[in-house]
């Protein structure tokens, strides 16, 4: 039987890591942070000094490179040729460049295979992460969820992690990079953020994401439930 696929899409700072995160050391499924491939190739991309038009060089990297995953603990740890790359990829510059070089179609097709490659490899399920997970990687995805936040909440909570992270970006400047990522994630041509029709939408305005996890986690048990062993 193929592994359970859920799909968890939604703009940035909706909670999404979190939950997925959570969702999938709960009910023993692989995780998968397919937002983390697109800052992996954005990171590799600058310190090869490759232009975010230049879709010839893009292509030939995606040849070159090797982006794997590892579990450690608790933690999702991302690494690039074998270099541990996991909070170099997270800094807001590499945010922006990732959705740059996310536009392209030579790099979503590039990354297409790995992704479906990671969520089927998994023994049981996997709960996949990003813009388009339920609309192109898994249109046939067991269950798929669209995560929403106001864009007050959803910065706040961007600016919390970087905080925490020790980072010195300012809450204004979080709202406003994140505005910029929202509008171009969601305006281009290939495989904008959008809901898939069939995805259930969760607003966790006023939820606290703890509540998110419980709503959803009970939505999978069930479908699993259904499969049977
Ligand atoms: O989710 P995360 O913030 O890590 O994603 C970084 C960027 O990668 C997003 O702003 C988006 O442009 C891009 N992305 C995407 N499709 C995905 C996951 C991420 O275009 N499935």
């Amino acid at each position: 039987m193929r592994p359970l696929i859920v799909a968890i899409d939604g703009p940035a700072g909706a909670g999404k890591s979190t939950v997925s995160k959570l969702l999938a050391r709960r009910l023993g499924l692989s995780f998968v942070d397919t937002g983390a491939l697109y800052r992996t190739v954005a990171l590799s991309a600058r310190r090869q000094g490759i232009a975010t038009e230049d879709d010839a060089g893009l292509a030939a990297l995606l040849g070159r490179i090797r982006i794997s995953f590892r579990a450690t603990g608790e933690e999702n740890r991302v690494f690039l040729d074998g270099e541990d790359v996991s909070a170099e990829i997270r800094t807001p510059e590499i945010s922006l460049l990732a959705s740059a070089v996310s536009a392209r179609r030579v790099v979503r097709e590039g990354l297409l295979g790995l992704q479906r490659r990671l969520a089927l490899e998994a023994p049981v399920g996997a709960v996949l992460e990003g813009r388009d997970i339920g609309t192109v990687v898994f249109p046939d995805a067991d269950l798929k969820f669209f995560l929403e936040a106001s864009p007050d909440v959803r910065a706040r909570r961007r600016y919390e992690e970087l905080f925490q992270k020790g980072s010195e970006s300012t809450l204004d400047a979080v709202l406003s990079d994140q505005t910029k990522r929202d509008r171009d994630d969601s305006s281009r041509a290939v495989a904008p953020l959008k809901a898939a029709e069939d995805a259930i939408r969760v607003d966790s305005s006023s939820l606290p994401l703890s509540e998110v996890v419980q709503r959803l986690e009970r939505v999978i048990r069930e479908r699993l439930a259904v499969r049977g062993p």
